[in-house]
């Protein structure tokens, strides 16, 4: 495992080599960009690096500060290499999958997480500036709300947040309120196109939240429905919206085809 920005070869006897710089973004956060070798890595860090101060400017507008100072991030050069470091189920598909963001260990109890990363899969490099932009923030979001999200969380609306604070506000598409039924866990479980609608609606749900009552309460409601000890979806929309879900349907079906 070499550092990107690692001096190369041993030091020379006499030759002070400089220090690298570390890259410091946002609330003082140190950024660790990790090639696990091969050309092409070294060019994704470099974008990675060249984006990370506005994903953390991102999060942090939305999430607060109280993260992890230092940021890891990971480029691996293969499959297998990805697969390994991000600690996925080698026996599944993750061909489509960008990049992750994971932890070691994670105690909740104690609002810590060890070996927290972002790995990026072998194609990344391919992706283009606007696409890599909103991938690196949307796990960012993830790497730092660790510690504040429940293992069993709904997904839907960590993923929906997660895109919220990542993806520019463009407009729905015109058939977008096809479906008015709330976003469930199911709908990003469900293969081809109608996944990537799922994660859609997730995200539009997140907004419509943000829209109607404000961000803060987006916030509020993360914490109460997603966050550890959460309560139910009623009750945490309740807690956060102050409506039950009769009406919280009602305000969403009108958002969607506003
Ligand atoms: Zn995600």
């Amino acid at each position: 495992m070499s550092g990107l920005h690692a001096p190369a070869g041993p030091p020379q006897p006499g030759v002070a080599a400089p220090a690298p710089e570390p890259l410091v973004v946002g609330d003082h956060r140190t950024v660790r960009l990790i090639s696990l070798g091969g050309a092409r890595t070294d060019v994704l860090l470099t974008r990675i690096g060249g984006d990370i101060g506005p994903a953390v400017a991102a999060v942090e507008k939305f999430w607060g500060t109280d993260w992890d100072h230092e940021i890891v991030v990971v480029a691996t050069a293969n499959q297998t290499q990805f697969v390994a470091d991000a600690g996925l189920d080698p026996d599944r598909q993750w061909a489509d999958i960008a990049a992750v963001a994971v932890a070691d260990h994670v105690d909740l109890d104690h609002h810590q997480a060890s070996g927290q990363r972002i790995v990026f899969a072998p194609g990344a490099w391919a992706m283009g500036d606007s696409a890599l932009r909103i991938v690196l923030t949307h796990e960012l979001f993830h790497f730092a709300a660790r510690t504040g999200t429940a293992l069993d969380a709904p997904r839907w609306l960590v993923e929906g947040v997660a895109d919220f604070v990542a993806r520019p506000p463009t407009p729905l598409p015109p058939d977008a309120a096809a479906s008015v039924a709330l976003p469930t866990d199911a709908d990003l479980d469900v293969a081809g196109p109608d996944r990537s609608r799922g994660y859609d609606r997730a995200w539009w749900f997140a907004r419509f939240a943000a829209d109607t009552y404000g961000v803060e309460t987006l916030h509020s409601l993360y914490v109460h429905a997603c966050g550890p000890g959460h309560g139910d979806l009623a009750m945490a929309v309740q807690q956060s919206l102050g409506i039950d879900l009769a009406g919280l349907r009602a305000r969403w079906a009108r958002w969607l085809t506003r």
